[in-house]
């Protein structure tokens, strides 16, 4: 039998994907570089030995929930969990996207916005970002007449930019989108202000964040968002039942017990980045200041992927984003731990000096 086609519309697209190569020094996925504490993993174990594995999980997740909703000082029915926050964004794209219906996004920005928005089925849009990747507030309303989104993405801080959105943008967004507004918040501890208080029942406004990055634990697969009750109450119509296995729910839960040690690994990458960028300053590189945990630059005078290609033969893995619409020659790194910075410091001063 001849391997069957799949969907026309999918054939056409491209597959996402990250290069990995194995090499000592790995900061090219924005991953934490430190695991969760011990106590942590040790307790995880121990309710982990306690749950009744022959039955189903609780199908709301309701402590879990409550547990995050505690944290963000809302109620629990306006959030929702999901497998990473890229199944949040599958849920939402799935029931408020679809054929038929637009996905707008501001480019360059994270792939999977557009790429899971196709996977539903939707037609995407993109407008370009303005003077340094910053959402340019002065052509949303052209922006918004010309596409008429279904769903609009912003994405701040964004990736692969780090650039935070101001709120003036963001709420002007929200204010003039016709749409349902998502607001990727994958890395919002290390920025300076949310998008989560802007959360209100008269708004069509989600904000998605990740246990992936700050809470050290992408190996977890675990998201979530906060929005209006009444989004919630359609979103768990759609996802499919049981789709959060009960040890992630009681992980999600109990890491939320160690929000300080959290807070502290976030101090300290948010110092490593200050570093990086000062030692940017005196390299020949251009880069954007970044409200995340990692830094987009862009080598003066040398190609962007022979630079990337030189470091991984010096056994630093970043992300090659030089190919990628818009950022021409631009490479991402990830914070590492202070040793792994160090390396890759060293590392790129030898190359951008052959
Ligand atoms: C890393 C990242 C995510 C995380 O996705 P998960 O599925 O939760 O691991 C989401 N959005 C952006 C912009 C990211 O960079």
């Amino acid at each position: 039998m001849p391997r069957l086609p799949i969907r026309d519309d999918l054939q056409k697209m491209q597959g996402y994907h990250s290069a990995q190569v194995t090499v000592p020094v790995r900061l090219n996925t924005n991953e934490s570089p430190y695991p969760p504490p011990a106590e942590f993993t040790t307790e995880l174990g121990r309710r982990i030995a306690d749950i009744a594995w022959n039955r189903y999980p609780d199908r709301t997740a309701s402590a879990l929930r409550a547990a995050i909703a505690r944290s963000h000082g809302v109620g629990a029915d306006q959030v929702f969990a999901g497998n990473g926050s890229n199944e949040i964004l599958q849920t939402l794209l799935l029931a408020y996207a679809g054929a038929g219906r637009k996905v707008l996004t501001f480019e360059p920005t994270y792939q999977l916005h557009a790429h899971i928005a196709r996977i539903t089925g939707a037609e995407v849009v993109s407008a370009p970002r303005g003077n340094d990747f910053r959402i340019d507030q002065s052509k949303l309303a052209e922006v918004f007449s010309t596409h008429s989104p279904d769903v609009t993405f912003v994405c701040s801080p964004n990736n692969p930019t780090g650039v935070v959105e101001d709120e003036k943008t963001v709420r002007a967004i929200i204010d003039s989108a016709p749409g349902l507004v998502i607001v990727d918040e994958a890395y919002a501890q290390f920025a300076s202000w949310s998008a989560v208080d802007l959360v209100d029942e008269s708004r069509a406004l989600v904000v998605t964040r990740t246990y992936s990055k700050t809470w050290s634990m992408a190996a977890a697969r675990l998201g979530y968002l906060v929005g209006p009750k009444w989004l919630v109450d359609e979103i768990d119509a759609v996802v499919l039942p049981y789709h959060l296995d009960a040890a992630k729910q009681i992980a999600g839960a109990l890491a939320l017990e160690f929000t300080n040690d959290m807070n502290s690994r976030v101090r300290e990458i948010v110092a490593s980045r200050d570093q990086i960028e000062s030692a940017f300053s005196a390299l020949p590189v251009d880069f954007w200041p970044s409200g995340a945990n990692f830094i987009l630059f862009r080598p003066r005078s040398m190609d962007g992927r022979k630079v990337w290609s030189d470091l991984v033969e010096k056994g630093v893995l970043i992300r090659d984003c030089s190919s990628w619409p818009g950022l021409t020659n631009c490479l991402r790194v990830t914070i590492g731990t202070p040793e792994e910075n160090n390396l890759f410091l060293k590392s790129l001063a030898e190359v951008l000096s052959q």
